[in-house]
């Protein structure tokens, strides 16, 4: 029997609804009208590496002719735009960060419309970081002409799973390492760009592409300019490299900046194959372009220099992965190795290898655990201690709280701020109310002499949360519905199945159908003790079912219609009752 709830709901049940499925993060009910001013972390004063604050100086805003039919964007956003002026249209190479980023370039892009009289006919995604793809809306909704879209045939799907089961914690770790949340006197820069302007506010407006990239090489004309795409595993697995065939010019995208590579990303990153990159950087050098403009730092003109820089930054990538394995195959620890690691003279001085953004060690963390693992071998790690046993080991080997407050201090006044937050955080971890400052102190003495933006960032805003701030969730409501056409529908429902509350479903069997329309496409979500499994297919023992249209259902995911609304215009219909689909509901925890 079925029972649909349109208008007739009445008010205690759209009550119920709300308070029930408002627990699961799908259907939140917090505010949606309006946005906020920014938040900022309170500012620290700290000192700054010197190397990082003259960074800065290469990341002013600027649009400029950087060689005859070539414009550069650079300091809109964390990365550089190009556009080529091609026979038959403008081709945009990336398009930032968002729409707050693009539409700060969009007077730009106007101008250079009518100067030229063509439109943008062309986007070419370099690949999937938000950077290089959030913000071309703004670019593709500004004109009559349709905009064809190049992308690497795995970057759609790179960007969907952006917004997928990692998110709430892939967001409050990038907004530690790009330092968004710190204030303007905190916040130096972010290593290869000037800062990523992402925070709760933003908004992000994502264009599928049209235009797929399957083969490994593709000689093409792309608004009759003459170019060669090829992929170029690097930075990531979905990295184009673009050669404009007629103007001998290289588009290395991001595996290569001024800046040691961030082999290994602290926001958190799958491990990147970095012999892969390795190759990418040979199949670049082998051009012998005449001029390299990256997306992210400035551009490079002169066959020779680039030939230096590019196997400056090979040798590089190659010398901690071939030293680090050499490490590996002594049975040395990851920190030993790691921190043994130096670079050869030569490409420590160069000016474009400084770690303003990957660090040496970090990377051959990153080799170690991408070969091996996590176990570095000593058997000591097989079978760690919780957090909270460990710090109350080291109190009591510390002989009491106030003993190690002391040597917290000591450690501190030593210069010696990486033992003092290890401390502070085990002393932090067993409850004491004067930790936190200690951990903060100890934080900002790190931040103030890192060298690496991303870890100055991390150090600073760690500490900004010591002290009580705490970085806001993105308003993910303000996202236009267009970005959403591509995320496939059952990445929501995967997203329920990672927020089970598991300890209380032990002993519960039971199972609801979710019936999409618009594509057709129908799931059950079974709990089967502890476990949420997702079948396809709507099962005959379904306590309910949720019908609605897959653009609905996406729009009440990203917090941008109200469910209950839906409910009473009928877009959503619930067999069984509300009461049923609200009990299955709050066996998930509520996702930010
Ligand atoms: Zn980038």
């Amino acid at each position: 029997m079925k029972r649909f709830f349109r208008g007739l709901l009445c008010g205690i049940v759209l009550t119920v609804l709300v308070a029930g499925i408002g627990l699961y993060g799908f259907f939140n009910f917090t505010a949606q009208n309006d946005v906020q001013t920014k938040i900022f972390a309170p500012v620290l004063s700290p000192e700054v590496h010197p190397g990082l604050e003259a960074l800065s100086a290469g990341f002013e805003r600027s649009f400029e002719e950087v060689m005859p039919g070539i414009y550069l964007a650079t300091g809109y956003g964390l990365a550089n735009v190009v556009v080529i002026d091609a026979p038959d249209g403008l081709v945009m190479v990336d398009t930032l960060e968002g729409i707050e980023a693009a539409e700060g370039l969009l007077p730009e892009i106007r101008a250079l419309r009518k100067q030229t009289g063509k439109d943008v006919t062309d986007i070419i995604y370099t690949h999937n970081h938000g950077d290089h793809v959030f913000g071309s809306g703004v670019f593709t909704s500004d004109q009559q002409t349709p905009v064809r879209i190049w992308a690497h045939e795995n970057t759609a799907n790179r960007v969907h799973d952006v917004v997928g089961v990692l998110r709430p914690i892939l967001f409050l770790r990038s907004m530690r390492q790009f330092g968004s949340f710190l204030s303007e006197e905190d916040l130096i820069n972010v290593g290869i760009g000037p800062f990523l302007l992402v925070n709760e506010n933003s908004r992000v407006y994502f264009k599928e592409p049209t235009q797929i990239i399957e083969d490994k090489v593709v000689h093409l004309q792309i608004a009759g300019e003459n170019l060669v795409i090829r992929q170029a595993e690097g930075e990531t697995p979905d990295q184009l490299m673009l050669y404009l065939t007629d103007r001998d010019v290289l588009l290395p995208a991001d595996n290569y900046y001024h800046a040691f590579p961030n082999l290994y990303a602290i926001r958190g990153t799958p491990y990147r194959d970095v012999l892969a990159w390795v190759d990418s950087i040979d199949g670049m050098i082998g051009l012998n372009a005449s001029a390299m403009i990256p997306q992210h730092s400035q551009p490079v003109f002169g066959a020779a220099a680039i030939k230096t820089q590019l196997t400056d930054y090979r040798d590089a990538i190659q010398f901690v992965h071939d030293q680090t394995v050499r490490g590996i195959n002594k049975g040395l620890m990851p920190n030993d190795i790691a921190g043994g690691l130096k670079l050869p003279p030569h490409l420590a001085a160069a000016p474009y290898l400084q770690e303003f953004y990957g660090r040496v060690d970090w990377a051959s963390r990153a080799i170690f655990s991408g070969y091996l693992g996590w176990f570095s071998g000593d058997p000591k790690d097989l079978l760690p201690l919780s957090s909270k046993r460990e710090a109350a080991l080291m109190i009591e080997l510390a002989g009491g709280r106030e003993q190690l407050k002391q040597r917290i201090a000591e450690a501190m006044q030593r210069d010696e701020p990486q033992w003092a937050l290890v401390l502070a955080t085990h002393l932090r971890t067993s409850g004491d109310p004067d930790a936190a400052e200690m951990q903060a102190l100890a934080l900002i003495a790190l931040g103030e002499r890192e060298i690496s933006a991303t870890g100055r960032n991390y150090f600073l805003t760690s500490a900004a949360e010591a002290r009580g701030f705490v970085i806001p969730q993105p308003k993910t409501w303000l996202t236009p519905q267009e970005s959403l056409v591509g995320i496939p529908i059952h990445s929501y429902l995967e997203l329920l199945q990672v927020s089970l509350k598991a300890e209380e479903v032990l002993d519960i069997e039971v199972a609801y159908c979710f019936n999409f329309s618009e594509p057709a496409e129908q799931y059950t979500m079974r709990i089967r003790r502890g476990v949420a499994v997702l079948q396809s297919g709507l099962a005959a023992d379904c306590i309910g079912t949720l019908n609605a249209p897959t653009a609905t259902f996406k729009a009440i995911a990203a917090k941008a219609i109200n469910p209950a609304m839906a409910l009473a215009s009928g877009a959503l219909t619930i067999e069984g009752g509300v009461t049923r689909f609200v009990k299955f509901m709050v066996n998930f925890e509520k996702r930010p």
